[in-house]
């Protein structure tokens, strides 16, 4: 039982933030508001912050964009990364504004001078640099030698490493994103043959909330089972929030990191006699605020319910007309089917409070 031992990969700090090495899991997402537009993305990233996420990054399209960094970054508390195609000139920009870290491709930005110049900056203020090389953009000359294979993006991945190392800059984490499983699996697996750089992990372009979920948690799940991984985004069609949920719940799923509730509930059967479906939904929207690792069940029937769900701190299980609440399979009260979900909820915020008095 249990996952490989995670690959030992080396620990860079982003704005005082820990990736790589024994560090958690960290989540990340990515905000989709127009980046010269401040208030905009501040907000954006406030509520990104209230569900969870640890690293922001935002898109840099023009130098306006770049010098609205700073300004962001004034009103927000998490890492914030300047995600940055082909200009060596915003990324300077993006240095000065006070970003922690980069997402760009040294291969992409011109001249050795170039490179040069963003590595010295970064250097200067301990900035990493994340190397994000993605099947749909691969050089055509690596294309041609390799086709559209893992080991194209591997072999790109590490010419842009060269870059930097060329400059004896290791503050390094890369991403080889594919929006086939499979594919970014095996490229994971090769080049963690190759370098110790944390990576960053994802299934690229994964789709609409529910496929991408499924699609993410699949190629998520199975670098993590490898030990792969240090920080991730979920990428979906779907409001960044979703992305953090997501994220956190496969990392929830598979016991490596805990935030908030988990949520047990019977799929229902012939037996259920309350419109489980919607309180279900209605117990994950009330708790959504908690933040303290509980298992809340909600089942569907009051004879079996209680009983398969003992392993939860709390739980609901609805009748006819009436239902239980219980904690850990005991029963606490048996009240009318419309007032369990105001009583669970305020069960588990009298519980929380115990914990923070
Ligand atoms: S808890 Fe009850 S209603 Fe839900 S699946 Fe089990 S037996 Fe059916």
């Amino acid at each position: 039982m249990g996952f490989k031992e995670r690959r030992k990969s080396q620990e860079i700090e982003l704005g005082g933030f820990k990736i790589g090495a024994q560090a958690p899991i960290s989540v990340q997402s990515m905000t989709n508001t127009d980046t010269r537009d401040v208030a905009a993305t501040v907000a954006q990233v406030q509520r990104l912050e209230k569900v969870g996420c640890e690293i922001v990054r935002v898109a840099v399209p023009d130098e306006t964009a770049a010098l609205s960094l700073a300004a962001i970054k004034s009103k927000i508390s998490i890492p914030l990364i300047a995600d940055i195609h082909f200009s060596h000139r915003l990324a300077l920009i993006a240095v000065e504004q006070g970003v922690d870290g980069l997402r760009l491709n040294p291969g992409n930005i011109g001249s050795a001078v170039r490179v040069r110049e963003v590595v010295a900056v970064c250097k200067e203020r301990a900035i990493p640099i994340r190397i994000g090389v993605n099947g749909g953009s691969l050089d055509k000359e690596l294309v041609a030698k390799y086709g559209y294979t893992p080991k194209a993006l591997v072999e790109s991945a590490l010419e842009h490493v060269r870059l930097l190392e060329d400059e004896n800059f290791t503050l390094i984490k890369i991403s080889l994103k594919s929006s086939d499983v499979p594919a970014t699996l095996e490229a994971y697996r090769q080049l963690a043959a190759k370098v110790d750089y944390p990576f960053h992990i994802g299934i690229t372009e994964a789709g609409t909330k529910l496929r991408g979920a499924i699609k993410s948690a699949a190629g998520i799940s199975l670098l993590l089972a490898e030990g792969l991984g240090d920080t991730m985004r979920v990428s979906l069609t779907a409001p960044p929030e979703d992305e953090i949920f997501v994220a956190f719940e496969i990392l929830k799923s598979l016991g490596l990191r805990q935030r908030g509730i988990e949520l047990i509930s019977c799929p229902t059967c012939g037996r259920t006699e309350v419109q489980l479906i919607e309180l279900a939904a209605n117990v994950e929207k009330a708790l959504a605020h908690i933040q303290e690792p509980l298992k809340i069940a909600v089942m569907g029937c009051v004879v079996n319910g209680p009983g398969e769900a003992k392993h939860a701190d709390f739980g609901i299980a609805g009748g006819k007309g009436v239902g239980l609440v219980f904690r850990k399979g005991e029963v606490l009260k048996k009240l009318p089917e419309s007032e369990l979900l105001n009583a669970l909820v305020a069960e588990v915020e009298n519980y929380i409070a115990t914990l923070t008095n």
